[in-house]
């Protein structure tokens, strides 16, 4: 629904939809790369003695800095990180926002290379900065001549790089990021929201922040961590990055129950990450599925898959929500991405995509 006339939004803003897939909690839900597999009894319960205690510390502000969650989570990336590389928001999609809040803004520019995450562009908008998407090639790979020659046509503040890439799942080998961070005048970005998905030898950007200042590399416990409600991303960088970002933050923007929450889930993370072994194994299972129905499908190394192609793909979409099955509308014309799900929701998918597209 448009908004009337007379709400006085800013002129650059209307017309727009709030951002967000449909959700439809009776279907299967394969849209949105959440991790399928909730936590267990015994961790919900450390998760809730950890929130009750915090509860009763709840007329107090939190810890503005959130100390001790920035400390595991540094512990959690490992690469001799320290709280003081690390820097935590509501989602990555915040921590995302104080990037462009600290690093875009009027009279910058931001780059990336499209198809990617449709978020990019919105927080280009609603900070100002001027968006530019350079093109991924047919294969969804970005090609490193091109990205350079973009930068240095550009100049960009920002560079948004995603490894492995939504809605494509394509990683980046590290000599693209490298070859980007030598031309690039600004920062650049790594958004590794899926890293913990990538596939055996696929490297992650960590490994270049010692040596490149002014590199960012963004995490979730979204996805892998099984934790998407309860909002916590994350980006490593160096300290002095880090303190750029502290700049832009709202006072207090990481609840008390959320830093608990997270703190306690961390304490757990070998048994929230025990499942992405399978998701991994349940994800090449699937492109080879799609691939053995004669689909195009993009190499992943995320917990989704990019297949098509369809002459209507929203009909295939909609074919398959009337089938009880919920998958992503998005990317390149032609292309749906489904996500990883149990093995019972994965069969309910194969079942349904074979009654819609008989093949
Ligand atoms: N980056 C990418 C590439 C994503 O796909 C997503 C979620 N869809 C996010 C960031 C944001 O995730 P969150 O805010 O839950 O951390």
């Amino acid at each position: 629904m448009p908004l009337p006339e007379w709400v006085p939004i800013r002129e650059d803003l209307r017309g727009y939809e709030p951002y967000g897939a449909p959700q439809l909690p009776d279907l299967i839900s394969l849209n949105v790369n959440e991790n399928p597999y909730a936590p267990s009894e015994a961790v919900a319960d450390d998760i809730a003695a950890a929130v009750r205690a915090a509860a009763l510390g709840l007329n107090r502000y939190p810890d503005r800095e959130a100390t001790e969650l920035r400390e595991r989570l540094a512990q959690y990336l490992g690469h001799d990180l320290t709280g003081d590389h690390v820097w935590a928001a509501n989602g990555s999609n915040e921590v995302m926002l104080q990037i462009l809040q600290a690093f875009g803004g009027p009279g910058r520019t931001a780059v990336s290379f499209a198809p990617t995450y449709s978020m990019y562009p919105e927080y280009a908008r609603d900070t100002h900065t001027r968006w530019v998407a350079g093109r991924r090639a047919d294969d969804f790979t970005v090609d490193p001549q091109a990205a350079v020659e973009l930068i240095k046509a550009e100049q960009p503040d920002v560079v948004l790089l995603t490894s492995p890439n939504n809605p494509t799942g394509t990683a980046l080998p590290l000599a693209t990021v490298e070859a980007v961070l030598d031309v690039a005048p600004g920062v650049v970005v790594v958004d590794e929201a899926y890293a913990e998905f990538r596939r055996a030898g696929t490297p992650t950007a960590l490994e270049l922040l010692d040596t490149h200042p002014r590199l960012l590399v963004t995490r979730t416990m979204s996805k892998a961590f099984a934790l998407a409600g309860g909002r916590v991303g994350y980006v490593a960088a160096d300290p002095a990055v880090i303190d750029a970002l502290r700049i832009v933050r709202l006072p207090y923007h990481l609840s008390a129950v959320t830093q608990a929450a997270a703190t306690a889930a961390l304490a757990h993370a070998d048994e929230l990450l025990a499942q992405v072994d399978a998701l991994r194994e349940a994800r090449d299972e699937l492109a080879a599925w799609l691939a053995g129905r004669g689909y195009d499908v993009a190499e992943s190394d995320a917990n989704f898959v990019l297949f098509g192609r369809f002459a209507d793909r929203h009909a295939v979409w909609q074919g398959l929500v009337d089938r009880g099955v919920l998958i992503r509308e998005t990317g390149p014309e032609g292309w749906l991405r489904v996500s990883v799900g149990t093995p019972e929701e994965m069969d309910a998918f194969y079942t349904a995509l074979m009654e819609v597209d008989p093949r």
